[in-house]
């Protein structure tokens, strides 16, 4: 398992190196950790170190590192391996069918995938000395699916491993956990994520480098997403310096205001997707699109106001989160009582409450706008 690809996680790298150096290799994992953590690049690294052609006679756990360049990790790394499945979450749209659109908002394990999956682990495998099929967000797998796929896991086929990963176990039926081994997936430490992310991306400037580990709060992956997704930082820097303006404004320049957040929300999902499948969400189903994406842009709004609660407390507080912001924070942060900061990100939670709830977009972002205004 290339520790070179996979940043922190050390330990739970020891227990499936030591499981595939062993042999004994539980028939179900399930990694538990926050979304964009390194589960499921940890999990595709351990299906390629249980069937690497180069590891043939391994005699520690330091051993068990996949080549990355034999027939069975290219393919594995490619998903086109007949004993390797990776299923995630898809989402079916209005218009048309993007089944690789995994990160949709209200997007499912469907039970066509599960029956699919099942039927497969019941032939024998092909080439691979251990099958493993991984599935991501298992928590979206409705009853019946669950159902289904927990039939698998009591009788499971003697050479296959499933890797399951949620970032919600208390959404999954006992019965599944109880049948898994459960490995838990901790934030990635920031001089770990550091030292990794800036080895890979050595022409970040450290201040913006700070930023985004800030931001990503140990979630490497989302990390990795800004750094190679530049876009996302400039609409990242466009919503801060709304926030900037929100000390002067006017009420009347909450329509702006809203205006600006739905349009970042597009300008994000754009920026963060390939650009084919992007448009074709867009125009499928719009407003299910940028209430997804919208939910970061509430994120990256959070971070202002979080940064200026810690200065309104103390002006000479460590821990900002936008560091490349610092001095602008501490120049407004006098003209923010704590209480108005903590008000602020109360309203943008009551804002995701109500993209769950369906409200109307717009309306919601103005109104968001006017409240931060006024608060
Ligand atoms: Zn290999």
């Amino acid at each position: 398992m290339s520790c070179g690809d996979v940043a922190g996680h050390q330990g739970t790298l020891q227990v499936l190196k030591r499981a595939a150096l062993t042999g004994r290799v539980p028939h179900a994992y399930l990694f538990v950790g926050p979304p964009n953590v390194g589960k499921t690049l940890v999990a595709v690294e351990f299906a390629k170190a249980l069937n690497c052609e180069a590891l043939t006679d391994p005699q520690t756990v330091d051993d068990i590192e996949p080549c990355d360049e034999c027939s069975a990790c290219v393919r594995i790394e490619k998903g086109i391996h007949p004993d390797f499945r990776l299923l995630q979450p898809t989402t079916h749209l209005e218009a048309d069918e993007v089944d690789e659109m995994v990160q949709m908002e209200g997007a499912v394990i469907r039970i066509e995938q599960v029956r699919e999956l099942i039927e497969s682990a019941s032939f024998k495998t092909n080439q691979a000395r251990r099958r493993v099929f991984i599935i991501t967000g298992v928590e979206t797998m409705n009853i019946p699916a669950a159902n289904a796929f927990l039939k698998t896991l009591e009788e499971p086929p003697g050479d296959t491993t499933f890797v399951l990963t949620t970032s919600q176990p208390s959404h999954l039926l006992p019965t599944i956990i109880s049948r898994c081994q459960v490995l838990h997936f901790h934030p990635v430490a920031a001089d770990v994520a550091r030292e990794f992310l800036a080895a890979r991306y050595p022409d970040t400037a450290p201040e913006q480098m700070d930023s985004i580990l800030a931001m990503a709060a140990g979630r490497i992956g989302w990390a990795i997403k800004l750094l190679q997704q530049p876009d996302v930082l400039q609409i990242r820097s466009d919503l801060l310096d709304m926030c900037a303006e929100l000390a002067d404004a006017e009420w009347v320049e909450c329509l702006r205001a809203g205006e600006l957040l739905v349009d970042a929300a597009e300008r994000w999902w754009i920026a963060g997707n390939e650009a084919e499948m992007a448009e074709k969400a867009l125009k499928a189903s719009r407003d299910r699109v940028l209430r997804t994406s919208m939910r970061d842009i509430l994120d990256v709004l959070a971070t202002w106001f979080r940064d200026l609660l810690l200065l309104s407390a103390n002006p000479e507080a460590d821990g900002l989160i936008n560091m490349d912001r610092a001095d602008q924070l501490r120049q407004l942060a006098p003209r923010y009582q704590p209480r108005k900061c903590q008000a602020a990100c109360t309203h943008l939670q009551t804002m995701h409450a109500q993209l769950r709830q369906n409200a109307n977009l717009r309306l919601a972002a103005e109104n968001l706008a006017l409240r931060l205004i006024v608060t």
